[in-house]
């Protein structure tokens, strides 16, 4: 006989049949309609009896909708994120796992970087017909570890079949004390430029298993005044100019000073690009770019190089992104990953591990006159 905790651990429904359902006259939508509710119910059966209850989900999954708690003094803040098998992962080379590990794991940066607290995530799947409700179950197991790992409750989501690829919609929730979110806006002329980890080389499999620097939020709050921040997701050079733009300052970077990453020299020693070249344009580090006033990072730079973190450069109040070579400054051109730009996961520069083949236009640093 199969335990209950047993065919929990197998997943829902094994061995059911669940159709496409999107194409059709109308009585055959019916009929999808009826599997798809099938699927919901009996996954959303087992469902429950994973998730774990947590203080700050009054209402979770079950109802409409689900009721969540905030803190007094606390600002709600809200991400969403997409995924897509062919253009974020390869669902027939990644385990499924990974992908909802992943999935939880970009929302979850995203939060770190406002400066918030994760609370809840609403999960939607979009899943191939065939072997539907064993996929749900295998993504979710990612899902549910990164759920346990950062303390976040999943309230509620929805699951749909169609003849698509599979997708993986999370959308994290979150809370941040009221007026004390961390901006991409508030970086000033004089601020330091910190970033909070070795960059660069992720598609060397650290991008499946991103961990997202909620200890960061934790260990700053309180003690220094974070001016503004982003997180790493498409490339140092690019978020960097991110938030220059929002910020209306420029950054002057100290090459010689971004921790790069051991996974940057080993790609580059088969990409003939330079480790720094990826440190600044591989993207998905999902460690944060940070702005600290000199006089909050010199109070904090002890513990903050405990954490990861590392001073790499300043805001200046000349816009753009600069590089400083010896005593003169030299222009550097954000690279990274640009959205709608499709990411060919079968290129040969991902081969074995993934997703993002690098954008073009790579780094480039192009020399201008002293400033
Ligand atoms: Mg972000």
């Amino acid at each position: 006989m199969v335990s209950a905790e047993n065919r929990q651990r197998r997943g829902p429904a094994c061995g059911r049949r669940y159709l496409c359902t999107t194409i059709g006259n109308k009585s055959s939508l019916s009929n999808a309609y009826r599997q798809e509710i099938e699927v919901e119910q009996s996954f959303l059966a087992w469902l429950k009896g994973r998730v774990r209850g947590l203080p700050q989900v009054a209402i979770g999954i079950g109802d409409d909708a689900a009721i969540l708690d905030l803190q007094p003094d606390h600002q709600l803040v809200a991400t969403t994120d997409s995924i897509i098998d062919q253009v974020d992962f390869l669902a027939d080379r990644h385990l499924a796992a990974d992908i909802g590990f992943k999935a939880m794991a970009i929302n979850l940066s995203d939060i770190a970087a406002m400066g918030g607290r994760p609370t809840a995530a609403l999960v939607t799947l979009a899943l191939p017909a065939i072997k539907a409700t064993e996929t749900a179950a295998a993504v979710y197991e990612g899902i549910l570890e990164a759920a346990e790992t950062y303390q976040v409750a999943i309230a509620g989501g929805d699951l749909s079949v169609h003849d698509g690829p599979l997708s993986v919609t999370i959308t994290l929730l979150g809370q941040v004390p009221t007026g004390g979110a961390w901006l991409r806006s508030g970086a000033r002329e004089g601020d330091c430029l910190i970033v909070s980890g070795p960059i660069g080389g992720s598609l060397q499999g650290r991008h499946l298993r991103p961990t997202p620097r909620l200890d960061l939020v934790a260990a700053l709050r309180g003690e220094v005044e974070v001016h503004a921040a982003i997180d790493i997701s498409d490339g140092f050079s690019l978020d960097l100019d991110r938030l220059c733009a929002a910020s209306g300052v420029g950054a002057e970077v100290e090459p010689e000073s971004i921790p790069i990453h051991l996974d940057a020299v080993a790609r580059a020693q088969e990409s003939g690009r330079t480790p720094l070249e990826h440190a600044l344009g591989d993207g998905e580090d999902f460690e944060l770019i940070l702005a600290l006033s000199p006089q909050d990072w010199k109070k904090f730079a002890a513990r903050g190089r405990e954490l990861g973190m590392v001073r790499v450069g300043q805001f200046i109040g000349r816009t753009g992104l600069w590089s400083r070579e010896g005593r003169g400054l030299k222009r550097m051109l954000a690279s990274g990953y640009i959205h709608g730009q499709r990411r060919d996961p079968a290129a040969p520069q991902a081969s074995s591990q993934g997703t993002a083949a690098p954008a073009q236009p790579r780094t480039a640093v192009e020399t201008e006159g002293q400033s």
